[in-house]
């Protein structure tokens, strides 16, 4: 029997980390031992006091029934705490919290409470994909708000078409960037804000990479440090990066009332929960003193600036990002600006896997993004083997 796919699926380019693995397995194949710094997938290990409170917590025998759908209060009041720590917010747990399968699970719900066919969203470009698939899934168009190093990769405000901000209801960013590395400032939130309440657009902010930063008086930002921004606003957040939990899944979003209401409306009838335990053990870590993660930081820091010295001397112009755990270069010279072209020759040549710019979107073509979640003397091997198999083909 041929079964045909969903429009909606069938019309979506393949998701760019399947083709990345597609070419890794192929040169792993012909021997090569390949260096990836392509999918940013944290390679530290989750730390032993919260795999010991899973553990803990899993042999509770009341962790094991159909968790509550908005989440665990126990998870729910930490995630607020840590909030109001961290970012001088007050969020009530009952109204403004609702516990995620990991963050992309929220990202990618949220569309659907919010856009019906034919309604517009604006999303970054380039950008972390998973908000404009989850737009196009619930039938929504997006309008694609370039970004480029000019405006520091945050999006220009003034410059999207009076028709779209009168149209769109809602725009998607992520800040501490993926891909970019951009952090959003004070100004642009406020102007952000503004710009919301007078279009009556709804403001996704993705704050997954928010506790990986460099500059402890450059922390990146949560919207609700804006006045203004629980009427119009729901951020995402995730332990994924925080403590290397990806394979965890949980995370929660904060926000105005009514939007975490309809996040949770679709969420009832689509997911059943995040297992008790995890939501026990997320908790633990929240209420942490967060040693955990100034020793992840310094080991990013520590790569941040091997890789940036590594980029150097392959040609490739960037400039050190004050958050996150990606880098983002342009392409050196003699690849025509083509961040496909590139890549592929890094994986060909050298066996080293980079992501092209332009898998986040048009506005990333002519760059690539390397993730510093491998250790210092592999990314240096990698940037050798690329610096070599540069200088062989002039
Ligand atoms: N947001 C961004 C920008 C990401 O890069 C990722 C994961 O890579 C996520 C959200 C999803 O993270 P998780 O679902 O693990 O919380």
């Amino acid at each position: 029997m041929q079964f045909e796919l969903a429009k909606r699926i069938k019309d979506l380019p393949p998701y760019l980390f399947a083709g990345i693995d597609k070419k890794i397995s192929e040169a792993r194949k012909k021997g090569v031992d390949v260096i990836s710094l392509g999918i940013g997938d944290p390679d530290q290990p989750t730390p032993k006091f919260i795999v010991k409170a899973l553990s803990d917590a899993a042999k509770d025998p009341r962790t094991h029934q159909y968790p509550s759908y908005a989440g665990s209060m126990e998870f729910r009041e930490a995630a607020g705490e840590f909030m109001a720590r961290r970012f001088g917010v007050t969020m009530d747990p009952n109204t403004e919290i609702i516990t995620l399968i990991g963050s992309k699970e929220g990202i990618a719900h949220f569309p659907m409470a919010f856009i019906n066919p034919g309604d517009l969203a604006i999303c970054c470009s380039p950008g972390y994909p998973v908000g404009k698939t989850a737009v196009n899934f619930a039938g929504g168009d997006v309008y694609e708000a370039k970004l480029t190093k000019s405006s520091k990769w945050l999006p220009d405000l003034r410059r999207i078409p009076d028709d779209v901000a009168a149209k769109a209801k809602l725009i998607y960013l992520c800040y501490p960037s993926n891909p970019t590395g951009a952090t959003a400032t004070q100004e642009f939130f406020s102007e952000l804000v503004s710009w919301a309440m007078k279009t009556r657009t709804i403001i996704m902010t993705d704050c997954a990479y928010s506790e990986i930063y460099y500059d402890e008086a450059e922390k990146p930002l949560s919207i609700f440090e804006t006045p203004g921004a629980k009427e119009c606003a729901i951020e995402f957040h995730s332990l994924s990066k925080t403590f290397n939990m990806t394979g965890w899944r949980i995370g929660w979003a904060a926000g105005n009332e009514q939007l975490i209401a309809g996040l949770g409306k679709v969420k009832t009838n689509v997911d059943s929960g995040a297992f008790n335990a995890i939501q026990r053990a997320g908790a633990i870590a929240l209420r942490s003193d967060f040693k955990s993660v100034e020793k992840l930081r310094r080991l990013y820091k520590r790569r941040r600036n091997a890789a940036a010295q590594g980029l150097k001397s392959i040609g490739a112009k960037t400039s050190k990002p004050k958050a996150g755990f990606f880098i983002w270069a342009e392409v050196p010279d003699g690849f025509n600006d083509d961040d496909v072209q590139f890549a592929d020759f890094c994986i060909e040549k050298a066996g080293v896997v980079v992501t092209p710019g332009s898998g986040f979107g048009e506005g990333g073509r002519g760059y690539f993004r390397i993730a510093l979640t491998v250790d210092i003397e592999r990314m240096e091997e990698a940037f050798k083997r690329v610096e070599k198999a540069i200088a062989a083909r002039k």
